[in-house]
């Protein structure tokens, strides 16, 4: 297959700065020559390529919009720009460095005391630390307010009891941030690993994001001191605005696998002959390539301006939201068009196309489904809510 050229119908690169570029360049590179040649291997033997946190950590990638504790301090769109090209490159990769940048460094970062940010982001931002974020319970996925995990002020501890389900890097993760029902209201705490009653086990089986670790986290009456509860969070509304950061980085991502599956249909559309020609010449295929390129140029445009209004400080949870749902359903949508154009071809992995569209069912559930956006946006536009 040809190198990666980009997807650019509107002269969007013309939009971005010189920083914004060489950061999207060197993830770029970065994916080309280490992820993309190895990672169909991981994705067959139901591994994360753990060896590349480091290489991830020293491109930047790991809490890159926070400052100071390490961390890289660049812009949204830079940001953005990389998990498209880590997600170019894997689904896992970018879900890596969502969990443990945008989930459980920001949860750190907005309402961990100053004694648990010095313990945790600079080892964190430099991948020597791993991190989880267990939100989801068995019972509990789209509403999370209804969590049974508890903690029981007892003393100078508190106790934990419950499950948490489908948590990224549970098992391989050194700290856990964790929300629990708690006296005064739902809380987030900090657990370490190896504390007595603190369980974790992979979740076996998977055909999606299979290179990435996926696991079931247990209490049971595992007591931690009461300084690893996060000071400033308060309530369901503290968890739900950290899955902003991460919804934010699936809104670019998402278009990375897109734009691997559309250059990967292009470039199958061009050479393979059927009827005498290259079926890139029939109509039926280049309307299917034109709805990729529109679609993803739209996406494009969305998480780019929904990037810039965050670094004003004015993106609302609701526009998050809307590209999220939108880039993901595209880009699910790009894949499953682009495994037809590949007939036969399409179902085995000597093309990334299939690995992508299985990554992507994933990736439409987690961090809210599709639904629950749909009835966040319905809700900001008729002011009901119907759920
Ligand atoms: C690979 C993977 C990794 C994950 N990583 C994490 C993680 O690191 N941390 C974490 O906390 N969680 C994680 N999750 C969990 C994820 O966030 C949940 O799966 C998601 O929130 C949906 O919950 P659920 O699976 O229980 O589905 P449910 O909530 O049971 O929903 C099932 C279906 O019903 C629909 N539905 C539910 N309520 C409504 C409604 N009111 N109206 C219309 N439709 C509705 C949903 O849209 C969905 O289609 C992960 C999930 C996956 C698959």
């Amino acid at each position: 297959m040809e190198p990666f050229r980009g997807l650019d119908l509107l002269g969007l690169e013309d939009l971005l700065s010189e920083e914004e570029r060489l950061v999207r360049d060197s993830v770029r590179t970065f994916v080309d020559r280490e992820v993309i040649p190895i990672i169909d291997e991981y994705y067959r033997e139901a591994r994360y390529p753990l060896h590349l946190a480091s290489r991830l950590a020293d491109l930047g990638l790991f809490g890159s919009t926070l400052h100071g504790y390490g961390c890289a301090g660049i812009n949204s769109v830079a940001y953005g720009l990389a998990m498209q090209e880590l997600e170019r490159g894997d689904s896992a990769l970018r879900s890596f460095a969502s969990v443990q940048g945008g989930l459980v460094m920001s949860t750190l970062y907005m309402f961990g005391s100053e004694a648990q940010k010095e313990r945790w982001l600079p080892a964190l931002a430099k991948g020597e630390a791993i991190g989880c974020f267990g939100l989801t319970e068995p019972d509990f996925g789209s509403n999370p307010a209804g969590m049974r995990t508890r903690a029981l002020e007892a003393g100078d501890s508190y106790i934990l009891d419950g499950t948490k389900m489908w948590i990224t890097n549970g098992h391989i993760a050194d700290v856990a941030v964790v929300w629990a029902r708690a006296k005064e209201g739902i809380q987030g705490f900090l657990v370490e690993r190896g504390t007595p009653g603190f369980s974790s086990r992979e979740i076996k089986g998977k055909f999606s994001l299979r290179a990435s670790c996926t696991s079931e986290l247990c209490f049971e009456e595992c007591r931690i001191p009461k300084e690893n509860r996060l000071p400033h969070a308060e309530g369901i509304k503290s968890p739900l605005m950290c899955l902003n950061h991460a919804r934010y980085s699936i809104a670019w991502g998402s278009l990375g696998a897109a734009m691997a599956c559309y250059q990967t249909a292009l470039d199958y559309a061009r050479q393979r002959v059927q009827f005498d020609r290259p079926i890139a010449g029939f109509q039926l295929v280049q309307e299917k390539l034109v709805w990729m390129a529109t679609e993803i140029t739209k996406g494009q445009l969305l998480a780019y301006h929904v990037g810039r209004r965050r670094d004003q400080g004015k993106a609302r949870h609701v526009e998050i939201s809307m590209a999220k749902m939108n880039n993901v359903a595209i880009a699910l949508e790009t894949a499953r068009s682009a495994r037809e154009i590949l007939g036969a071809s399409g179902i085995c992995d000597d093309y990334p196309v299939i690995r992508h569209m299985c990554n992507l069912e994933s990736v439409k559930t987690y961090e809210g489904t599709h639904q629950i956006h749909t009835l966040i946006i319905g809700q900001h536009i008729t002011g009901l809510s119907a759920f």
